[in-house]
């Protein structure tokens, strides 16, 4: 495919997923740039981060650490915020902490420390804006999906809250598998309350995928991840 024809493509793919995301506001009474749209680049080339760049997108999301870096390394200057959105191993989050802009899979204590000491020696100007990760699964059947047993929640957002150097920035989950995800998200939207009782300013909430942000949008998500609806299928993994 030239660059034109990739050009054409996501730019086609991206405006019908623009339009999902404002329909989905109609619906629910809310206004759309309340939602931030973070393309998943994972598994796509870094020319297709500074495309997106070029068509307005602001956020993208990676999932990998070594692949995430290179592509921050080989995309510098590009202007856009990424978001760290997979399973994080203790010994890559300071590196993690170092590039990112957003850490949304923060789903442990043990993440806390290490994050906050990139993030300090990173010199960033603001404090590193973190997600915690909730785990919408079932009691009983969690785990299939990474993100921290709600019980647990309160302390881990504490613990967040409380470093210095990070800034709780609110949640973030995926649906489970096998559950319709108007409900996952419904309760989703009961566990952020509980959070901004407690912390007012952690008013993000990132729901929704390609195949469910509509209902991720009217369960009160502002930052809805999407990769295969923008980019196409996604190439096997390297
Ligand atoms: C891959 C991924 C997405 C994007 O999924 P699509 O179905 O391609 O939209 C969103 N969130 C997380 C955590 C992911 O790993």
């Amino acid at each position: 495919m030239t660059g034109t024809e990739r050009h054409d493509e996501v730019a086609e793919r991206l405006a019908a997923v623009r339009a999902r995301v404002a329909e989905a506001c109609e619906q629910s009474g809310r206004d759309p740039a309340e939602i931030t749209l973070t393309v998943v680049t994972k598994f796509f080339p870094a020319s297709d981060v500074r495309l997106l760049a070029e068509l307005g997108v602001t956020d993208v999301g990676e999932n990998r650490h070594q692949e995430a870096l290179e592509k921050v390394t080989s995309c510098a200057g590009v202007p856009v915020r990424w978001h760290y959105i997979g399973g994080l191993q203790s010994n890559k989050a300071a590196a993690v902490a170092a590039y990112a802009q957003v850490v949304e899979s923060v789903d442990r204590a043990k993440l806390v420390a290490p994050l906050a000491r990139g993030a300090r020696e990173a010199d960033r100007p603001q404090p590193l804006d973190c997600l915690v990760q909730v785990s919408l699964d079932p009691p009983g059947e969690r785990a299939s999906r990474s993100g921290v047993d709600p019980k647990d929640l309160g302390a881990l957002t504490d613990l967040v809250a409380g470093a210095e150097g990070l800034r709780l920035a609110g949640l973030m989950a995926v649906a489970p598998l096998g559950e319709d995800p108007d409900t996952a998200f419904a309760r989703l939207a009961r566990i952020h309350d509980d959070v901004r009782a407690r912390h007012p300013a952690a008013t993000w909430l990132s729901a929704g995928m390609s195949g469910d942000l509509e209902q991720a949008i009217a369960h009160g998500a502002t930052h809805v991840r999407v990769g295969r609806a923008v980019l196409g299928p996604r190439p096997p993994i390297k």
